[in-house]
């Protein structure tokens, strides 16, 4: 059946991966997450380590698993028996060799703009893993950076804070109060202009809704 939604991301997806192949990305378009999956274990080279952020993108393509299947070390800080040890797999996870996250916005032009409350995930995209693989859903992608910043701070960090058990009003309301909050899963906001090194970040756009 005629699907105008995946029609559309398959027109549109290319040419966000070019836009970011411009900004020195390794950019790919895939139309399924399988594809994608397959993607991700293609970039990724058996012997190195792998951690990653939080993320409902990463999860929803199991990943994980096929990784740890395939027998790459892997850096896991829900395996922490407590806080402590927890913040310590976070901190080795910024030395790992292959870390995985998604973004919460990409803009046409290819700019990757993510937030972040412990600011473990956007440390990692900017510096420390030797390689990066950004998995995003078309849904992702908004039109101008203004767009993309939009999205996130008007949809997904509100709709993310759901997933936490925080004081902030976008927990109570479910829209965002521009809090400053202790607690706020917006203490960091990033925009990501190019991949420097070139390639280190490889992006993966996947032509479904993915993620929040
Ligand atoms: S209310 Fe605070 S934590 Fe929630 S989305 Fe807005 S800035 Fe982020």
């Amino acid at each position: 059946m005629f699907d105008p939604i995946q029609t559309r991301y398959d027109k549109a997806g290319p040419k966000v991966a070019e836009a970011l192949k411009r900004r020195h990305f390794d950019a790919y378009y895939v139309s399924t997450p399988e594809e994608a999956a397959q993607k991700v274990l293609e970039l990724i080279p058996e012997d190195h380590v792998v951690s990653w952020g939080g993320s409902v993108t990463v999860e929803q393509l199991g990943i994980k698993a096929l990784l740890q299947q395939r027998g790459n070390p892997v850096i896991v800080r829900d395996t922490a028996k407590d806080p402590a040890e927890k913040t310590e797999l976070m901190r080795q996870a910024l030395l790992c060799d292959t870390f995985l996250m998604s973004a919460n916005a990409i803009s046409e032009d290819g700019q990757l703009f993510n937030i972040d409350g412990n600011g473990n995930r956007v440390a990692a995209l900017c510096y420390g893993p030797k390689s990066v693989i950004v998995v995003a859903g078309m849904n992702k992608v908004a039109g101008t950076l203004a767009d993309a910043v939009a999205r996130v701070r008007h949809c997904a960090a509100p709709a993310n804070g759901q997933r936490f058990d925080i004081p902030t009003p976008c927990v109570a309301t479910g829209l965002c109060g521009d809090c400053i909050s202790a607690q706020s899963i917006c203490a960091q906001m990033v925009t990501t202009r190019i991949s420097r090194p070139a390639g280190r970040i490889k992006v993966i756009l996947v032509g479904k809704n993915l993620g929040i």
